[in-house]
């Protein structure tokens, strides 16, 4: 159980679209996917209420893993338990929307991802999934695609644009993932970030915002032992 806000949700998986704004495939040089990319992260990563992200002690003490990036997401909430969704009753599926942190360790995810290993250790630390404030009822945003997106690394703008930017749309997210996985009620969906993402160090603040939902605040600590 997490509390978003006033609003419990029970989630039972995070899935996270890479590449899905073309700005940032273009500053990561990939290529422009054809088809929605995917990945999971796990539950020990939401972080709420503007806790403090812990960066966590293994990467600082590492020469070659240093690097953990901010990336801001648009994320929305499952409402109900759902398969094989079709794209012109996807908004039926959406509880509300939220604003997610997806932390990434960049040089861990980039070696890994050269030698075919997969993103998971590299995204799943603790508290790289800071969420909230709140959960927006999906019938207050009217077009989940025309919203400002931004982040700012202590008060200075980092990242920012607007979802309309999205390669892939909610209705076209929700109706290719609904074809491999059953969706249940809580299930958080980020959607990708766009440009300008960088790296954060102990004792940062990150403040990230999405309008009509709000803002997040998050100072990182290093992790003690
Ligand atoms: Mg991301």
């Amino acid at each position: 159980m997490v509390k978003i806000g006033s609003t419990n949700i029970n989630p039972t998986k995070i899935v996270c679209l890479g590449r899905n704004y073309l700005d940032h495939i273009r500053e990561t040089n990939a290529p422009i996917p054809t088809e929605p990319v995917f990945f999971v992260k796990t539950l020990n990563t939401l972080v709420t209420d503007n806790k403090p992200i812990i960066y966590p002690k293994i990467l600082y003490e590492s020469q070659s893993y240093k690097r953990v990036d901010h990336e801001v997401e648009l994320a929305f909430v499952i409402s109900q338990t759902c398969k094989n969704i079709l794209v012109d009753n996807a908004f039926n599926y959406i509880q509300g929307y939220t604003i997610f942190l997806d932390l990434t360790a960049r040089t861990m995810q980039k070696s890994d991802r050269n030698i075919n290993l997969p993103w998971y250790r590299s995204k799943n630390f603790d508290t790289f999934g800071p969420i909230g404030p709140t959960i927006v009822p999906n019938s207050e945003i009217n077009d989940p695609h025309n919203l400002t997106i931004q982040l700012k690394l202590n008060g200075q703008t980092k990242q920012f644009s607007n979802t309309k930017h999205m390669l892939f749309k909610i209705p076209q997210i929700l109706e290719y993932l609904s074809k491999f996985v059953t969706l249940q009620r809580g299930d958080i969906i980020a959607t990708g970030t766009p440009s300008g993402i960088g790296p954060i160090q102990p004792g940062d603040v990150i403040e990230a915002s999405i309008e009509k939902i709000g803002t997040i605040t998050h100072e990182v600590i290093l992790e003690q032992k």
